[in-house]
């Protein structure tokens, strides 16, 4: 016998398709107890497993508790994740409601994912990040270079005149490497997107979520 389709479902839903070992997204259904050992096909016996981790943990006796464990902490991670965030999740529904079924979506989600996990083969490398943090830093520099600006010229701010030189200097090579028209003004929503972007790559090279330290 194997797992049902729906307890399947259920598992990678409760996991949010994350395997519940090594978090990695996309996970196949794994018997804890072995179907050779009359491991029931229910859901107390199943654990979301990366195809890796399946391959190295999954036929270990030794490692049944230790998944078993991981896969109830897990679980109650995922549970508790978004539940802080009624408003987002509600704004979501809401959203959801006006485009398509939420099985709809699961699916079109999934889709989706499995999509990017074949992309993981070929990901972004170092060099590619840091040249697009480094783009970000400078358009997020510019903008409060831009601001600064504004408070010396109309003389609410005093400035030491050779970091100001330097300043204007460093203001002149960012326009002329993106343009002027690349570097704003932009509304509440364009800078959201650049934060947004910047919390992302940061987020790849270590740093907490919402970290926007600049
Ligand atoms: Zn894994």
């Amino acid at each position: 016998m194997a797992f049902s389709e729906a307890i399947k479902s259920k598992v990678r839903k409760k996991a949010h398709l994350s395997c519940c070992l090594c978090k990695a997204i996309g996970v196949e259904v794994h018997h804890i107890i072995p179907q050779e050992e009359n491991g029931p096909d229910a859901e107390e016996n199943a654990a979301p497993l990366c195809p890796s981790c399946h391959e190295t943990y999954g036929a270990n006796p030794q490692k049944r508790k230790f998944i078993r464990e991981a896969r109830d902490l897990w679980y109650e991670i995922c549970e508790k994740r978004y539940a802080s965030d009624p408003d987002r999740l509600n704004e979501i529904k809401r959203l959801l409601q006006n485009t398509v079924s939420y099985e709809d979506f699961q699916s079109f989600k999934e889709e989706l994912l499995s999509h990017m996990v074949q992309g993981l083969e070929t990901p972004r490398n170092e060099e590619e990040i840091l040249a697009a943090l480094d783009e970000l830093f400078d358009k997020v520099w510019y903008n409060r270079h831009q601001v600064h600006r504004s408070k010396v010229i109309s003389g609410q701010k005093e400035i030491n005149a050779e970091i100001w030189k330097q300043a204007q200097k460093a203001a002149r090579k960012i326009e002329k490497r993106y343009g002027k028209a690349a570097l704003g003004p932009r509304d509440d929503f364009e800078w959201g997107m650049i934060n947004g972007k910047l919390s992302a790559l940061r987020w790849v090279l270590g740093d907490e979520w919402d970290m926007l330290d600049t």
